[in-house]
């Protein structure tokens, strides 16, 4: 799902509720003013934008955008990929980024003020390296690796060991940090392309789906006392046997097998970026009893393919849509320069154009016929 990995595979071709989202909120609502209560879209109508997330010094582009430009597009939930890229108060031997709690508060304030709810995202379970780069739980921690056997380079990414008994509470820290600093009835916990897993000498002898489902069901368990509802990536639910998809979007390491095990009142965005025949992953995750956000990316074939499946299938459990922007730079200051009729002609902006134009035309759809389906 991350934008590098995907990008660098999918180039070319690509990479009712609402009450009970509310009950959800409702012990971290305790916790804050009742004006910090942000509001959550109704069923149908969420319009989700991702982004990695700003730097202190371009969270300015960033609070631009979400004034001048996202209501306008209809825009109403922003998701905002943080993972270690945040001053940590708990731990800051984990900051790799300079965003500050502060920063964090400003944006939440301003996005609420325009009408959009932000969503922190941090990448769990995998993700935890890319190539030779290690994020900072791994760096600092080299315990903690799923496969120490593995040398540098040898794999697209690292996870954490599920079974580490030191991961769990230091995450949670992190967590608990994005919850305050944020605001948020919701958290988006990543989950996505793990393959990493069962390997070390503490998992080894566990089965897959269960290493998974522990590790999501630990994670929902936790945010759920603080009055959360969590969200994940849904390919590592998804049988590459099925016929759901492909290399990324599904699993073929028996992570499938835990879905039986995940609540239900997991938020499961649905993500495919190329066009294909069906989209049979947002009917089979919504007769599972989830809430389903197709997830798109550059590919208007594929974001209308599944909106158009959900309809069909369970209309009033299909959130709506959540637009993934990997290539806009952190804040989506390619999105920023695209809306303002100026992309610099990289490709990285030629893909904010595609991912605007996108987002144009599905909102415009929406606002002709807000129920219908193409075909
Ligand atoms: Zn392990």
């Amino acid at each position: 799902m991350r934008g590098p990995l995907v990008s660098l595979v999918m180039r070319g071709g690509p990479a009712a509720a609402f009450a009970v989202l509310l009950c959800l909120a409702a012990p971290a609502a305790r916790a804050e003013s009742p004006a910090a209560i942000p509001a959550v879209p109704p069923s149908g109508q969420w319009r989700g934008l991702h982004i990695k997330v700003p730097t202190h010094r371009s969270l300015q582009h960033t609070l631009r955008l979400c004034t001048d430009h996202l209501p306008a597009l209809g825009v109403n939930i922003l998701v905002v990929e943080v993972n270690y890229r945040y001053k940590w108060r708990s731990h800051p031997e984990l900051s790799e980024g300079d965003l500050t709690f502060e920063d964090a508060r400003k944006l939440t304030a301003t996005c609420r003020a325009a009408g959009i709810l932000v969503v922190p995202q941090f990448q769990c379970l995998g993700h935890q390296s890319w190539q030779r780069h290690r994020n900072a739980l791994l760096a600092r921690y080299p315990e903690f690796d799923e496969s120490p056997d593995r040398p540098e380079g040898s794999i697209p990414a690292r996870s954490w060991c599920p079974s580490h008994p030191g991961v769990k509470p230091l995450v949670f820290d992190l967590l608990d940090e994005l919850v305050d600093a944020f605001q948020t009835p919701l958290l988006h916990v990543g989950l996505d392309e793990v393959q990493e897993i069962g390997r070390c000498s503490r998992c080894r002898g566990s089965s897959v789906s269960d290493l998974f489902s522990r590790t999501v069901v630990d994670l929902h368990d936790h945010l759920a006392t603080r009055g959360v509802r969590m969200m994940m990536w849904a390919d590592r639910l998804l049988d590459r046997k099925g016929g759901f998809g492909g290399f990324h979007d599904t699993s073929d390491s028996g992570t499938h097998l835990a879905i039986g095990s995940i609540p239900r009142d997991v938020v499961l965005c649905d993500w495919h970026y190329e066009p294909a025949r069906s989209y049979a992953s947002v009917p089979y995750l919504l007769g599972q009893g989830f809430q389903v956000w197709p997830s798109a990316w550059n590919s208007l074939a594929a974001a209308r393919g599944m909106r158009d499946a959900g309809r069909k299938s369970n209309p009033s459990a299909t959130l709506g849509m959540l637009y993934t922007c990997w290539s806009c730079g952190r804040g989506a200051p390619g999105l920023l320069r695209a809306l303002l009729g100026k992309p610099d002609g990289s490709e990285f902006d030629k893909q904010a154009v595609e991912v605007l134009n996108l987002i144009r035309t599905l909102r415009r759809e929406e606002k002709r016929r807000p129920n219908e389906v193409d075909g």
